[in-house]
């Protein structure tokens, strides 16, 4: 096992399930991830991270996804974070901020709004210049993470176009407000941001504000996208090791569970699910890491089949253990809750499903003219 992972499996333990019910991960673990590196392993060495490539990230995201999908969570959005700042913000801002992020100062990324949910274009959060501040006034909802956060990326619009600003949490004018009772990922922190008449200095504009809002959002959609099928494949990792141990274990009928060949056939097709969903993950990095024009469909795809794999996964795998695996904190029963999520965020399953079928009509258009 690497050392990180080593280092990740210790960190947790067998906290996940309490976490969960706890709603809440323990700060000195948070700080801790921090401490080594790997809060947001990806960032280069350059600006003090431990400048992961993709494909190496991946692993390390599923390996969290396996232990607890909270905390993984907690891992995207500090990445999704970086990531926009990386992307969008100057040499300056680069320099400034994610040092701080890779060392442990927690951030999270708000875009979606009451009335923006998967239609990101109808964020309404203004940002607007007064001197040498800007002013933010808006509502963002489920922010994941936002419960920790020190900073949060808040995407609104300027003028006829958008600004990302980095917004530290302790700024007046900002809100947080707990969402209670999410149905799975429970100690992933996620809370509604309240901002009005939130003023921080112009220098917290990622880049130039007035650029492109669709642009701004999808770049750092893409990191959260990655990362989220990542995680899904460490959910089905998860399924497929707590299912394949018991139906091994357990006999009914004179038997262990997995020679009944309905069992064996729930196994095979976690099996199956879980190599797929990590194959496709594998491609989608490979293709980042390359620098590839396909990554944009690659990570669609790795995130769609990640999502529904993981669905269907988790529901297999509690159908297996069945009463072994059908109470709140079992390994199984908080995949099958977090699982759901995962069809939800970072482009639905529908959203996802509209953007293959673009793709399948345009990566078969010149083929079809010759048919
Ligand atoms: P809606 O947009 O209202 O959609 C409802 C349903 O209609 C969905 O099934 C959707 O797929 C479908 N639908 C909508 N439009 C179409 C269409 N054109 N064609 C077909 N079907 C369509 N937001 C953040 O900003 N930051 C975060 O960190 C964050 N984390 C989240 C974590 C969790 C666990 C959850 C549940 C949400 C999180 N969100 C976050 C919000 C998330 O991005 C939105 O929930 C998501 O974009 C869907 O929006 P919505 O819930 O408003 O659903």
């Amino acid at each position: 096992m690497a050392d990180w992972a080593v280092q990740v499996a210790g960190l947790v333990g067998d906290q996940a399930g309490e976490w969960d019910r706890a709603g809440r991960i323990p700060r000195e673990v948070l700080d801790e991830l921090g401490r080594s590196g790997l809060l947001c392993a990806q960032v280069p060495a350059g600006h003090g991270g431990a400048g992961l490539v993709s494909l190496e990230n991946g692993s390390l995201t599923a390996h969290v996804g396996s232990l607890c999908s909270s905390l993984r969570s907690v891992m995207t959005s500090q990445g999704m974070a970086a990531w926009a700042i990386q992307r969008l913000g100057t040499d300056r801002q680069c320099s400034d901020w994610l040092p701080l992020l890779v060392d442990g100062t927690l951030a999270a990324v708000g875009f979606s709004e009451p009335q923006a949910g998967s239609d990101l274009s109808a964020i309404n959060t203004s940002v607007r210049t007064d001197g040498d501040d800007v002013v933010l006034d808006g509502h963002k909802v489920w922010v994941t993470a936002a419960a920790y956060a020190d900073l949060i990326v808040i995407f609104g619009r300027y003028g006829s176009g958008g600004a990302a600003v980095v917004v530290p949490t302790d700024a007046p004018g900002l809100r947080i407000e707990r969402v209670e009772d999410p149905l799975g990922c429970r100690a992933a922190g996620h809370a509604g941001v309240r901002l009005d008449g939130v003023r921080v200095p112009k220098a917290n504009v990622l880049g130039a504000a007035g650029s492109s809002l669709p642009l701004l959002v999808t770049s750092a959609l893409a990191y959260g996208r990655m990362s989220v099928a990542w995680g899904c494949v460490g959910i089905l990792s998860a399924c497929l090791m707590a299912a394949a141990q018991h139906a091994a274990s357990r006999e009914q009928f004179g038997k262990p569970l997995g020679q009944h060949q309905l069992v064996a056939g729930h196994l095979a097709d976690l099996y199956v699910a879980e190599r797929t969903a990590r194959l496709v993950c594998e491609h989608a990095s490979r293709a980042w890491d390359a620098g590839s024009p396909d990554v944009v469909s690659a990570t669609v795809l790795a995130k769609q089949v990640g999502a529904t794999q993981a669905v269907a996964g988790a529901a297999r795998a509690v159908q297996v253990l069945a009463s072994a695996g059908a109470r709140d904190g079992h390994v199984v029963a908080r995949a099958y809750r977090d699982a759901k999520l995962m069809e939800l965020i970072e482009g639905s399953t529908e959203l996802c499903r509209l953007l293959l079928a673009q793709h399948a009509l345009d990566t078969t258009r010149g083929l079809r003219e010759n048919w």
